[in-house]
C-alpha cells in the first residue's frame, strides 16, 4: 500500500478516521479493514479489468469498496442510485464497464440487466493478508480515480475523467479556503456517489480530518450530532439546510462546528437570514462535476454584503467572463464563465466531439453557465447558457422569471423555457405545477410588477411534474422536445 491512506496511517495511525452510525475507525483500523476488503476482490476481480462500476447508497460497505478499489488501481464508475435501467444500461454502455460491484438492496434491480458481472457488497469474511503482496500501489497522481456522469441536466450526461491530481488540488482548496485541519470531522450525509460526497473521502486522505457517514439525511440525527460536537464540517443541499433550521436545537451546535458548507444552489435570503440569527455559518459554493467540488464560495462574513452571489475564486483557480466569442468582457457584464485550474478535468471519456466545444485552445474549461463579476472579483450567476432565451435581440434569463412566479399563491413549480416564435425569433413560456385557478392572465398582472413585458410568459401550460433528471434537477432540455406532452395536466 503506499497510497494517500497509508500517509495518513503513518502519521496519525490512531487517529479517528471513519465513523459509522455507532462504530469508528482509526485510520490505523481503516487500512486494515481496506486490506481485508482488497484481498476479498482481487480475488472476485480479475486483474486486467481496470474498470469497475459501483452501486450502492452511502454505507460503510460502500466505503471501505471504493478505498479497496483503489488500493487495487481500478478506476471507479460511480452510479447513482436513482437512474432508471435505461440510463442505467446507457452509463454501463458509455463507460464499456462490465464489472459492477452492488449492494445488497440493489441486486435485484440490476439483475434486469444483461451481460454485467455483479459482485455483491458484503463485508469479507477472510483477513485479507495472503494477496497483500500482489496489490499495486497506485494513487498516482495522472491515474483516473473516478469516473462520475455529470447530471444530465442539459442533456445527456457526460461522463468526466477526475484523476488523483484534480481531486487533491480539490482538497487542498477547501483545506485553505475552510481552514480544514486533521482535528476536523467531516459530516457526509450527501452520496458518496456524487462529487458533494467523493469529495469528503479525498480530503479525508489527504488531509488526515475525520469522516463521520450517513445512509442518508435524516435532520434529527445530524442535529444531534451537530449538537454534542461530532461533526466540525458539513456537506448540505439547499433542501437539508431548511430541514436543520426548522431542527434547530435551543441549546445550538456544538461549539466546535465551524461551518456548513453549501453546494448545488443558492440559498434563499430568508433562509440566510435565519442562518445569521441562529450563528450557523454557511458557506455557499459553485462547482460542477468537471470540477471536482467547489471552485467557488463565498464566506459567511460576506454573504450578506453579497447576497446573490457564488462567491470568489478558491486557491489556484483561474476564473474569465467571455463572450459568444471567447473574448473577455468587463467586469459587471454577462458572459460565459471559464475555469482553469488544477482541479477541472482536460475530457470527456469518449467524449472526442466534446473537446472543441467545452476546452478552449488553451485549456480553459467553457462551464456553460452564464455570469459576471462585479468590481471587487465576486461571481454572480445568471442562467444556463443553453436555458438563454433570445427574444427579439433582447436576453431573457428564465431564473429571473421563474422567481418572480414562484412567489405567486398556488404555484408550487415553475419551470420557464423559450418557444419558437415566428416574430420575436424566441418568447418565454411558464410550466407551473400548481393550483387549476393559476391563469397566465393572473401570473403575469402579478408579475408585471417585477418584470419587463418582453419577460412576461406568452403561454401558460399546467403541469402534473416537470421532467428531473436523477439528482433531482430540472431538466428543462425535455420540456422542449415532443416529451413535454408527458408533463401536461390533462
Ligand atoms: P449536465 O452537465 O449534464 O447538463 P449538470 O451541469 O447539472 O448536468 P452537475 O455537474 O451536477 O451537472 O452540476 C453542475 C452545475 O450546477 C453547474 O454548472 C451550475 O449550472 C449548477 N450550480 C452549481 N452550483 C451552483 C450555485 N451555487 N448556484 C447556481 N447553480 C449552481
Ligand atoms: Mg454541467
Amino acid at each position: 500500500m503506499s497510497s494517500w491512506l497509508q500517509k495518513q496511517v503513518n502519521e496519525r495511525p490512531d487517529h479517528p478516521a471513519f465513523y459509522w452510525q455507532d462504530e469508528a475507525w482509526s485510520f490505523a483500523e481503516v487500512a486494515q479493514e481496506v486490506k481485508r476488503w482488497t484481498a476479498a476482490f482481487s480475488l472476485k476481480i480479475p486483474n486486467k479489468e481496470k474498470r469497475v462500476a459501483l452501486f450502492s447508497r452511502n454505507s460503510k460497505e460502500m466505503y471501505f469498496s471504493i478505498l479497496a478499489l483503489w488500493e487495487l488501481g481500478k478506476e471507479l464508475v460511480l452510479l447513482n442510485t436513482h437512474l432508471s435501467l435505461q440510463e442505467l444500461h446507457y452509463q454501463l454502455t458509455d463507460a464499456k464497464v462490465k464489472l459492477v460491484v452492488v449492494s445488497t438492496e440493489s441486486l435485484p434491480f440490476l439483475i434486469e440487466l444483461d451481460q454485467l458481472t455483479l459482485i455483491e457488497m458484503i463485508e469479507p469474511d477472510g483477513t485479507g493478508a495472503a494477496v497483500e503482496a500482489e496489490i499495486d500501489s497506485i494513487y498516482q497522481l495522472n491515474a483516473t480515480a473516478s469516473i462520475m456522469y455529470t447530471s444530465g441536466t442539459t442533456g445527456n450526461p457526460k461522463g468526466v475523467v477526475q484523476c488523483f491530481s484534480n481531486h487533491l488540488a480539490s482538497a487542498l482548496a477547501t483545506q485553505k479556503n475552510m481552514n480544514i485541519t486533521s482535528e476536523d470531522c467531516w459530516l457526509c450525509p450527501v452520496p458518496l456517489f456524487h462529487i458533494s460526497g467523493l469529495s469528503i473521502i479525498m480530503r479525508q486522505l489527504v488531509l488526515g480530518c475525520s469522516f463521520r457517514l450517513y445512509s442518508k439525511f435524516d435532520a434529527k440525527i445530524v442535529t444531534n450530532d451537530l449538537a454534542d460536537g461530532r461533526g466540525t464540517v458539513i456537506s448540505v443541499v439547499a433542501i437539508m439546510l431548511q430541514e436543520l433550521l426548522e431542527n434547530y436545537p435551543k441549546q445550538g451546535y456544538s461549539s466546535n462546528f465551524k461551518a456548513m458548507l453549501l453546494g448545488g444552489g443558492p440559498i434563499s435570503p430568508k433562509a440566510l437570514e435565519k442562518c445569521e440569527s441562529y450563528g450557523i455559518p454557511v458557506i455557499q459554493s459553485y462547482g460542477m462535476t468537471e470540477t471536482c467540488s467547489q471552485v467557488v464560495a463565498l464566506s459567511f462574513e460576506d454573504a450578506t454584503a453579497k447576497i446573490g452571489s457564488a462567491g470568489k475564486p478558491l486557491l489556484g483557480m483561474q476564473i474569465k467572463i467571455v463572450d459568444d466569442q471567447e473574448k473577455p468582457l468587463q467586469k459587471n457584464q454577462v458572459g460565459e464563465i471559464l475555469l482553469k485550474g488544477k482541479n477541472v478535468v482536460h475530457n470527456y471519456l469518449n467524449g472526442t466531439q466534446w473537446q472543441a466545444v467545452k476546452w478552449t485552445t488553451d485549456d480553459w474549461f467553457k462551464t456553460g453557465d452564464m455570469g459576471y463579476l462585479d468590481e471587487e472579483g465576486y461571481l454572480y450567476l445568471v442562467s444556463r447558457l443553453s436555458e438563454l432565451i433570445i427574444s427579439g435581440g433582447e436576453n431573457i434569463y428564465p431564473t429571473e422569471i421563474e422567481h418572480v412566479i414562484q412567489e405567486f399563491p398556488g404555484v408550487k413549480e415553475v419551470a420557464v423555457v423559450g418557444e419558437a416564435d415566428v416574430k420575436w425569433g424566441a418568447v418565454p413560456v411558464a410550466y407551473i405545477v400548481g393550483e387549476s385557478t393559476v391563469t397566465l392572465e393572473k401570473i403575469n398582472e402579478f408579475a408585471k410588477h417585477y418584470l419587463a413585458k418582453y419577460k412576461l410568459p406568452k403561454q401558460l401550460y399546467l403541469c402534473h411534474s416537470l421532467p428531473k433528471t436523477a439528482s433531482g434537477k430540472l431538466a428543462k432540455h425535455r420540456l422542449t422536445t415532443r416529451e413535454r406532452e408527458a408533463f401536461l395536466s390533462k
